[in-house]
């Protein structure tokens, strides 16, 4: 007997009979012995539009209300699926976010989960129910229900494994399992079986939105196995063959385990085309200077990612570009704006058709060259390079937009990581 945290996607939940197909495999899992408590997320396209009324609602809308909008439609599915389980005959019943009550801090919309109290947890979970607990949401210490950010269930799901130390958190969602890079964007990406904690969390910052970076971050400080699989397949067949997060000594020890198997130069390549570029001209080429771009930006909470300070203008001035979510791109030019007289910049510049572009590997670690490789076959197809950020393990290019796709396939065949045809 395991104690087993399963969590379903949006694409899981959309539909009753995507619904009972869950409960199909919850109950299999159930009926294996297991302890299980499931986290559930909206139905697909759900939480876009809720989020389309708060912002019809008021475009400045409170994010406490916010919050109080989104957090609905995994409170919806969460009873669906409590009531389809036990349609099933299975025990099982909703715990919403303040029930148990999960508790957040930090800000409405990007909350962050500070504890679980699990003791109605466990006991619904020894007496054999299954706890149903709404993804995505916990309660401020105001009372007020929160939000963890877009994608958020996944944290949901680590946070509660952790919680009740489970045996593994199963993600289910509508891949099966983690690829070189999206595979509906490249057919041939190839499924890996096992990818380390770093190498996922390095893909999912820089855009492989299949896990949130929270819960890779959170399941690598708490060591909770974390799996991903489908919940489209079967639901009662026994193993359904996803990938396994791993720390790196187990990745090492599967590898001299299985003499077949090598340690990969490149794990994947990811895409974000939430980024917008902005460049600022003729900034005064003086200490200090870039302190007070970036200064009022830090302030107001706005992620600045990748940063280039063009040298060789004539009478010491330079231009700086960098990128910040397009979320916040308004934001950030009206704050750039106001402060024009003390940075003392000429023009501002903006570009919100771009898109990073990343190819993550621990294994570059060792290796030189890697960038060159990308740089080549991006050249050879013509896409332009608009900003350069390296890592020990990645390398990200700032790109058009409109050339996402094919610089995502490019480099897969640049490095070699596309699947043998018909594999
Ligand atoms: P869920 O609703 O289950 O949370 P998401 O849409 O958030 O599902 O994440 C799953 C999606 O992530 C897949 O449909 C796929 O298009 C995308 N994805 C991006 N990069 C990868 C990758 N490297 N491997 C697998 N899926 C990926
Ligand atoms: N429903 C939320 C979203 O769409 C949370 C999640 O699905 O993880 O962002
Ligand atoms: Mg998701």
């Amino acid at each position: 007997m395991a104690r087993i945290v399963m969590k379903f996607g949006g694409t899981s939940m959309a539909g009753m009979e995507r619904i009972r197909n869950v409960a199909a495999r919850i109950k299999h899992v159930v009926g294996q012995g297991n302890e299980v408590a499931v986290v559930v997320s909206a139905m697909a396209g759900e939480t876009d539009r809720l989020v389309g009324f708060a912002k019809e609602a008021s475009p400045l809308y409170d994010p406490a209300e916010y919050d109080a909008v989104v957090a609905s439609g995994e409170q919806v599915t969460s009873g669906l699926l409590a009531m389809t389980l036990k349609a099933m005959g299975v025990d099982a019943r909703s715990w919403l976010g303040w029930q148990l009550p999960i508790r957040t801090v930090g800000a409405h919309n990007k909350a962050r989960i500070s504890t679980i109290d699990t003791t109605e947890l466990l006991k619904a979970m020894s007496a054999g129910q299954v706890a149903v607990i709404p993804g995505f949401q916990g309660v401020m210490d105001t009372g007020r229900i929160s939000t963890l950010g877009r994608g958020g269930s996944d944290t949901s799901a680590v946070a509660v494994a952790a919680a009740v130390k489970a045996d593994r958190c199963d993600i289910y969602t509508d891949v099966n399992g983690v690829y070189t890079t999206d595979p509906r964007i490249v057919r041939r990406a190839r499924k890996l079986s096992m990818v380390t904690y770093e190498e996922m969390l390095e893909l999912a910052s820089v855009g492989s939105k299949v896990l949130q970076t929270r819960s890779v971050e959170l399941a690598m400080k708490e060591k909770v196995r974390v799996q991903v699989l489908s919940s489209l397949d079967d639901p009662t067949q026994e193993e359904l063959p996803g990938t396994l997060i791993v720390s790196d000594e187990e990745m090492e020890a599967q590898i001299a385990k299985d003499s077949g198997m090598e340690r990969q130069l490149i794990t994947g390549i990811a895409a974000d085309k939430n980024e917008a570029k902005i460049t600022i001209t003729r900034v005064p080429d003086r200490p200090g200077a870039v302190a007070s771009i970036f200064g009022p930006l830090a302030e107001a909470s706005i992620n600045v990612d990748m940063i280039i300070q063009n040298v060789g203008r004539d009478k010491g001035e330079t231009d700086v570009t960098f990128t910040v979510p397009g979320a916040d791109l308004a934001r950030s030019l009206d704050i750039l704006e106001k402060q024009k007289e003390s940075i003392g910049f000429n023009r501002l510049i903006n570009d919100p058709k771009v898109a990073k572009v990343s190819v993550v590997g621990v294994g570059m670690k060792s290796h030189a060259g890697v960038a060159a490789t990308m740089f080549k076959a991006l050249a050879d197809r013509g896409i332009n390079v608009m900003a350069v950020a390296t890592s020990e393990i990645k390398v990200s290019v700032l790109i058009d937009e409109d050339e996402t796709e094919l610089a995502v396939r490019v480099l897969h065949s640049a490095y070699a990581l596309d699947a043998a045809e018909g594999a």
